[in-house]
């Protein structure tokens, strides 16, 4: 549960105050200093608090220590802790965050033993893990500080509930997870409200309704876990493999629905784009076709026009092409025909009408081992990819660049590279670009239009042909596209 809170806390107030991090999209706003002061006097007031309570429970114990069975119990129930709250888990449909389950046994502890083990159970398993985490320290205080201080809340509404058989100890469950619950948010929210300098009830009522399901789900667990525990511990121990099964599966699943979500957004962003690029090329061929049809010309004006037209076209037309590309890869209906063929002359033909319309101010060069073995591809597919990476290079190239393709023939491979000296690519983004949708920042591309699918198509084609397709490039020094497929065998 405080997991839950806590992720919520992270990512509204704790970046600047755990290790001063700016979210990549959204800058956090920094508070004013009284503010970060209010912060820090309460999250060193919360972990004085919990070190008093620590100290109080160890004297307790050694006055009267548990006995083997107890101390057993109370190892096993403090392994669990750590291990789910190593693990949170994410809930589907709850924005807060992932919740971790240590809260089931940390609570489990008071109505099980009591007050004294929960607050060492709640203690040791949150600094184990932050500080295993590597957390900044001012975080550490204030996370462990609330789990111990809402342990001993725990422990003391255990206390104070009177004894009886199954149904009232289920019933101490479920009142004393509420008491953990309550303090735990009630700590967070606080400090959420200092942070932000918000109305305190708000917020907490806020932190209440948005962990309303987690809480749910854990007074719910902690009710089964006291009841498994009263018929045998053994069995209650047994839980925690189903646990960690559901909380594995879980986090499976909210990672694929993350990947979903996160394609949903590029292709709501790639029919932004390509509406924009389709209206940018439709606007120069219509106003060319204007110009053409009202004004009388001289013939150099005309072929102008002509050639705004034609080069216009050819980029709607490429456009529409790598929308169908995409759509048929995505749907399977791409079929490879694999023949032996010769990789200078497919080099040579794509390089040869590349040059009819590269532009002023950029050379294309071919530099290939001659004789190259033939290979086993589909020639017009890897023409296809050839004029997709050569297409790029002069796009993302910058004025008097060069861009090279290269031949060479290792170990049964034969690897066609295009480099160019543009404006290279971050080492992080190296790998997304071949995903689908997946462009630069348009500052970093200098605005270039472009749809996001082509190196897309390209990786999908070359898989199909038995090939690898990969980038190695410098920020700012250029790129080198290449891609390798296998030499043809003598019977194809
Ligand atoms: P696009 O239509 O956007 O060019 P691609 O799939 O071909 O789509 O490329 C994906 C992204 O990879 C581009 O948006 C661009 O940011 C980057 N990129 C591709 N080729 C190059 C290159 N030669 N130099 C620099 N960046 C490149």
């Amino acid at each position: 549960m405080a997991q839950t809170v806590r992720r919520q806390w992270v990512a509204r107030a704790g970046s600047w105050l755990t290790e001063g991090f700016r979210h990549p999209r959204q800058a956090v706003r920094r508070p004013a200093s009284p503010e970060i002061g209010r912060v820090r006097i309460f999250v060193v007031a919360v972990a004085l608090a919990a070190l008093v309570l620590v100290a109080i429970a160890i004297s307790a114990l050694a006055a009267d220590p548990p006995t083997a069975t107890e101390s057993l119990g109370a190892l096993a129930l403090l392994g669990s802790a750590i291990v789910a709250e190593a693990f949170p888990v994410p809930i589907e449909g709850v924005s807060a965050g992932k919740t971790s389950l240590a809260t089931v046994f940390i609570v489990g502890a008071a109505v099980i033993y009591d007050w004294r083990l929960a607050v060492l159970i709640g203690f040791l398993a949150m600094a184990t893990i932050e500080l295993g985490r590597r957390r900044a320290p001012i975080r550490v205080a204030f996370n462990t500080g609330d789990y111990t201080v809402a342990a001993a809340a725990a422990g003391a509404t255990a206390a104070a509930l009177p004894g009886g058989g199954l149904l009232v100890r289920c019933l101490t469950a479920l009142v004393t997870t509420s008491a953990f619950y309550l303090v735990n948010i009630g700590l967070l929210g606080t400090l959420i409200a200092r942070f932000e300098s918000k109305p305190l009830l708000r917020t907490l009522t806020g932190s209440l309704v948005s962990t309303t399901v987690p809480f749910a789900i854990m007074a719910s667990l902690t009710v089964i876990l006291v009841a498994l525990w009263d018929r045998s511990p053994f069995l209650a121990v047994a839980l925690v493999g189903p646990l960690v099964s559901i909380a594995l599966y879980q986090r499976r699943q909210h990672g694929t629905l993350d990947r979903l979500r996160e394609l949903d957004r590029l292709k709501d962003e790639f029919i932004a784009i390509t509406s924009h690029e389709l209206r940018t090329p439709l606007a120069s061929v219509y106003g060319a076709a204007m110009t053409l049809q009202r004004q009388e010309l001289d013939p150099e004006q005309r072929e102008s026009m002509l050639g705004v037209i034609y080069r216009e076209s050819a980029r709607l037309a490429r456009l529409v092409d790598q929308v169908l590309w995409a759509s048929r890869l995505e749907s399977g209906r791409v079929t490879t025909t694999i023949e032996s063929c010769d990789p200078v002359e497919l080099v040579e033909e794509v390089v040869e009408a590349e040059q009819t319309h590269m532009p002023a101010g950029l050379s294309l060069t071919v530099a290939a081992d001659v004789p190259a073995p033939r290979v086993a591809a589909d020639g017009e597919k890897v023409k296809q990819v050839l004029t997709n990476l050569i297409d790029n290079a002069v796009k993302y190239s910058t004025e008097g660049g060069g861009i090279e393709v290269s031949l060479q023939a290792a170990n049964d491979l034969v690897r066609f590279s295009v480099r160019d000296d543009g404006l290279g690519i971050p080492l992080v983004e190296q790998q997304r670009i071949f995903d689908k949708f997946h462009r630069l920042d348009p500052n970093m591309t200098r605005g270039v239009g472009g749809t996001g699918l082509g190196l897309y198509i390209c990786r999908e084609l070359v898989d199909q042909m038995n090939g690898r397709i990969w980038v190695t490039s410098r920020e700012g020094e250029g790129s080198t596209f290449a891609f390798e497929l296998p030499v043809a065998q003598a019977q194809l």
